[in-house]
Protein backbone atom coordinates (compact mmCIF):
# COMPACT_ATOMS: atom_id res chain seq x y z
CA UNK A 1 0.00 0.00 0.00
CA UNK A 2 1.80 3.20 -0.97
CA UNK A 3 2.17 5.71 1.98
CA UNK A 4 -0.45 8.54 2.34
CA UNK A 5 0.79 12.38 2.45
CA UNK A 6 0.14 12.08 5.95
CA UNK A 7 2.22 9.61 7.40
CA UNK A 8 4.29 10.97 4.63
CA UNK A 9 4.83 14.22 6.04
CA UNK A 10 4.54 12.62 9.37
CA UNK A 11 7.05 10.04 8.82
CA UNK A 12 10.07 12.55 7.06
CA UNK A 13 9.18 15.39 10.75
CA UNK A 14 10.27 12.53 12.67
CA UNK A 15 13.04 11.86 10.75
CA UNK A 16 14.44 15.09 10.40
CA UNK A 17 14.06 16.09 14.25
CA UNK A 18 15.87 12.47 15.48
CA UNK A 19 18.61 13.21 12.81
CA UNK A 20 19.00 16.92 13.85
CA UNK A 21 18.61 16.31 17.93
CA UNK A 22 21.71 14.12 17.29
CA UNK A 23 23.94 16.95 15.80
CA UNK A 24 23.20 18.81 19.28
CA UNK A 25 25.53 18.24 22.08
CA UNK A 26 24.18 17.56 25.63
CA UNK A 27 25.12 20.60 26.99
CA UNK A 28 22.14 21.84 24.05
CA UNK A 29 19.79 19.35 24.52
CA UNK A 30 19.89 20.38 28.57
CA UNK A 31 18.69 23.45 27.37
CA UNK A 32 15.94 22.10 25.37
CA UNK A 33 14.59 20.49 27.86
CA UNK A 34 14.92 23.07 30.10
CA UNK A 35 13.20 25.04 27.73
CA UNK A 36 10.57 22.99 27.41
CA UNK A 37 10.33 22.71 30.99
CA UNK A 38 7.36 24.42 31.87
CA UNK A 39 5.24 23.50 29.12
CA UNK A 40 6.06 20.08 30.36
CA UNK A 41 4.89 21.38 33.96
CA UNK A 42 1.62 22.33 32.22
CA UNK A 43 0.80 19.15 30.26
CA UNK A 44 0.93 17.46 33.04
CA UNK A 45 -1.67 19.45 35.13
CA UNK A 46 -4.02 18.87 32.17
CA UNK A 47 -3.01 15.55 32.25
CA UNK A 48 -4.32 15.37 35.74
CA UNK A 49 -7.70 16.73 34.81
CA UNK A 50 -8.26 14.73 32.00
CA UNK A 51 -7.09 11.57 33.69
CA UNK A 52 -9.50 12.79 36.98
CA UNK A 53 -12.45 13.70 35.54
CA UNK A 54 -12.39 12.45 32.06
CA UNK A 55 -11.17 8.67 32.00
CA UNK A 56 -14.05 6.89 33.36
CA UNK A 57 -16.36 8.21 31.18
CA UNK A 58 -14.62 7.73 27.97
CA UNK A 59 -13.76 4.46 28.85
CA UNK A 60 -17.46 3.71 29.32
CA UNK A 61 -18.83 5.84 26.15
CA UNK A 62 -16.33 4.97 23.60
CA UNK A 63 -13.07 2.57 24.61
CA UNK A 64 -15.40 -0.34 25.45
CA UNK A 65 -17.40 0.11 22.68
CA UNK A 66 -14.32 0.95 20.33
CA UNK A 67 -16.74 3.98 18.85
CA UNK A 68 -14.34 6.68 19.91
CA UNK A 69 -14.94 10.15 17.74
CA UNK A 70 -11.28 10.90 19.63
CA UNK A 71 -8.19 9.26 17.44
CA UNK A 72 -9.52 9.11 14.09
CA UNK A 73 -7.63 7.92 10.88
CA UNK A 74 -5.51 11.86 10.05
CA UNK A 75 -8.08 13.60 12.08
CA UNK A 76 -5.78 15.69 13.76
CA UNK A 77 -2.81 18.10 12.69
CA UNK A 78 0.34 17.51 14.91
CA UNK A 79 2.36 20.87 14.97
CA UNK A 80 6.20 20.28 13.97
CA UNK A 81 7.14 21.53 17.92
CA UNK A 82 4.76 18.13 19.00
CA UNK A 83 7.58 16.12 17.09
CA UNK A 84 10.28 18.12 18.38
CA UNK A 85 9.00 18.05 22.20
CA UNK A 86 7.70 14.25 22.01
CA UNK A 87 11.38 13.04 19.92
CA UNK A 88 13.27 14.69 22.79
CA UNK A 89 11.51 12.72 25.36
CA UNK A 90 10.83 9.57 23.53
CA UNK A 91 13.71 6.43 23.97
CA UNK A 92 14.85 5.38 20.94
CA UNK A 93 12.46 2.58 20.75
CA UNK A 94 9.17 4.73 20.72
CA UNK A 95 10.28 7.04 18.27
CA UNK A 96 11.09 3.43 15.96
CA UNK A 97 7.46 2.14 16.92
CA UNK A 98 6.34 5.40 15.31
CA UNK A 99 7.83 5.64 12.10
CA UNK A 100 7.24 1.84 11.80
CA UNK A 101 3.56 2.25 12.50
CA UNK A 102 3.61 4.86 9.67
CA UNK A 103 5.25 2.93 7.18
CA UNK A 104 3.25 -0.22 7.92
CA UNK A 105 -0.08 1.73 7.98
CA UNK A 106 -2.94 -0.77 6.11
CA UNK A 107 -5.43 1.49 6.33
CA UNK A 108 -8.89 1.58 8.37
CA UNK A 109 -10.83 4.14 10.35
CA UNK A 110 -8.15 4.77 13.29
CA UNK A 111 -5.20 7.42 13.42
CA UNK A 112 -2.13 5.56 12.47
CA UNK A 113 -0.91 6.15 16.00
CA UNK A 114 -3.29 4.11 17.81
CA UNK A 115 -2.50 1.07 19.26
CA UNK A 116 -3.82 -1.71 21.20
CA UNK A 117 -1.97 -0.39 24.27
CA UNK A 118 -3.57 3.28 23.25
CA UNK A 119 -1.36 5.97 21.36
CA UNK A 120 1.89 5.56 20.80
CA UNK A 121 3.57 8.92 21.04
CA UNK A 122 4.95 9.62 24.64
CA UNK A 123 3.59 12.93 24.50
CA UNK A 124 0.86 13.37 22.85
CA UNK A 125 0.13 16.49 20.62
CA UNK A 126 -1.56 19.53 22.01
CA UNK A 127 -4.70 19.29 19.65
CA UNK A 128 -5.36 15.67 21.25
CA UNK A 129 -4.63 16.45 24.73
CA UNK A 130 -7.15 19.24 24.56
CA UNK A 131 -9.76 17.69 22.70
CA UNK A 132 -13.27 17.38 24.39
CA UNK A 133 -16.13 16.29 22.86
CA UNK A 134 -19.62 17.74 23.18
CA UNK A 135 -20.81 14.63 24.72
CA UNK A 136 -17.72 15.07 27.53
CA UNK A 137 -18.08 18.65 27.94
CA UNK A 138 -21.86 18.37 28.50
CA UNK A 139 -21.84 15.33 30.66
CA UNK A 140 -18.47 16.02 32.70
CA UNK A 141 -18.57 20.44 32.67
CA UNK A 142 -22.08 21.08 31.94
CA UNK A 143 -23.19 21.60 35.28
CA UNK A 144 -20.25 21.83 37.08
CA UNK A 145 -19.09 26.18 36.96
CA UNK A 146 -15.77 25.18 38.92
CA UNK A 147 -14.73 22.47 36.64
CA UNK A 148 -15.43 24.55 33.61
CA UNK A 149 -13.42 27.64 34.92
CA UNK A 150 -10.61 25.45 35.75
CA UNK A 151 -10.66 23.69 32.06
CA UNK A 152 -11.29 27.27 30.72
CA UNK A 153 -7.92 28.15 32.78
CA UNK A 154 -6.07 25.22 31.09
CA UNK A 155 -7.46 26.15 27.45
CA UNK A 156 -6.12 29.92 28.48
CA UNK A 157 -2.55 28.80 29.69
CA UNK A 158 -2.08 26.35 26.89
CA UNK A 159 -2.41 29.78 24.33
CA UNK A 160 0.77 31.18 25.93
CA UNK A 161 2.06 27.97 24.46
CA UNK A 162 0.20 27.87 21.13
CA UNK A 163 -1.22 31.38 19.82
CA UNK A 164 1.11 33.41 18.31
CA UNK A 165 0.05 36.77 19.09
CA UNK A 166 3.13 36.96 21.34
CA UNK A 167 6.37 35.10 20.92
CA UNK A 168 5.27 31.02 21.48
CA UNK A 169 7.23 28.10 22.41
CA UNK A 170 5.91 26.29 19.40
CA UNK A 171 6.87 28.88 17.19
CA UNK A 172 9.77 29.15 18.41
CA UNK A 173 10.44 25.18 18.20
CA UNK A 174 9.72 25.43 14.36
CA UNK A 175 12.28 28.70 13.62
CA UNK A 176 14.98 26.39 15.62
CA UNK A 177 14.74 23.97 12.79
CA UNK A 178 14.22 26.34 9.89
CA UNK A 179 17.26 28.27 10.85
CA UNK A 180 19.30 25.10 10.44
CA UNK A 181 18.01 24.82 6.63
CA UNK A 182 14.89 22.59 7.66
CA UNK A 183 11.30 22.67 6.45
CA UNK A 184 8.68 20.81 6.59
CA UNK A 185 4.91 21.00 6.46
CA UNK A 186 4.05 20.69 9.59
CA UNK A 187 5.59 23.70 10.45
CA UNK A 188 2.28 25.71 10.62
CA UNK A 189 3.60 28.45 12.65
CA UNK A 190 5.26 29.39 9.32
CA UNK A 191 3.29 28.30 6.83
CA UNK A 192 -0.32 28.23 7.77
CA UNK A 193 -2.03 31.54 6.23
CA UNK A 194 -4.10 31.89 9.63
CA UNK A 195 -1.21 31.89 11.87
CA UNK A 196 0.76 33.85 10.11
CA UNK A 197 -1.84 36.55 10.08
CA UNK A 198 -2.04 36.11 13.60
CA UNK A 199 1.76 36.98 13.78
CA UNK A 200 1.61 39.51 11.29
CA UNK A 201 -1.06 41.27 13.65
CA UNK A 202 1.30 41.18 16.65
CA UNK A 203 4.39 42.39 14.99
CA UNK A 204 2.31 45.79 13.61
CA UNK A 205 0.84 45.73 17.21
CA UNK A 206 3.37 44.47 19.37
CA UNK A 207 2.08 43.59 23.14
CA UNK A 208 3.18 46.08 25.63
CA UNK A 209 6.13 45.16 28.01
CA UNK A 210 5.60 45.61 31.44
CA UNK A 211 7.33 48.26 32.69
S1 LIG B 1 -13.69 12.84 24.60
FE1 LIG B 1 -15.64 12.10 23.80
S2 LIG B 1 -15.15 11.01 21.92
FE2 LIG B 1 -13.26 11.23 23.08
S3 LIG B 1 -13.09 9.33 24.26
FE3 LIG B 1 -14.09 10.87 25.55
S4 LIG B 1 -16.27 10.55 25.28
FE4 LIG B 1 -15.21 9.52 23.60
S1 LIG C 1 -1.89 10.95 18.09
FE1 LIG C 1 -2.53 9.61 19.73
S2 LIG C 1 -4.03 10.76 20.92
FE2 LIG C 1 -3.78 11.79 18.95
S3 LIG C 1 -5.39 10.99 17.62
FE3 LIG C 1 -3.56 9.71 17.30
S4 LIG C 1 -3.72 8.01 18.75
FE4 LIG C 1 -5.17 9.59 19.37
Amino acid sequence: MEMSEYNRDQLEAIQMVQRQLGTLSKGQIGGLRRRIGPYLQFRGEVADFQKQHFSEMCTEKCFTSQTSACCGREGIATFFADVVMNVLLSKEEEVEGLLQALSEDTGGFKCVYLHEKGCLWRLKPIVCEMFLCEHARDTVLGKDELLRDQWEKLRQREKRYTWPSSPVLFDELEEMFIRVGLDSPLMYYHRSPGLLRVKAKHIKNPPKRPA
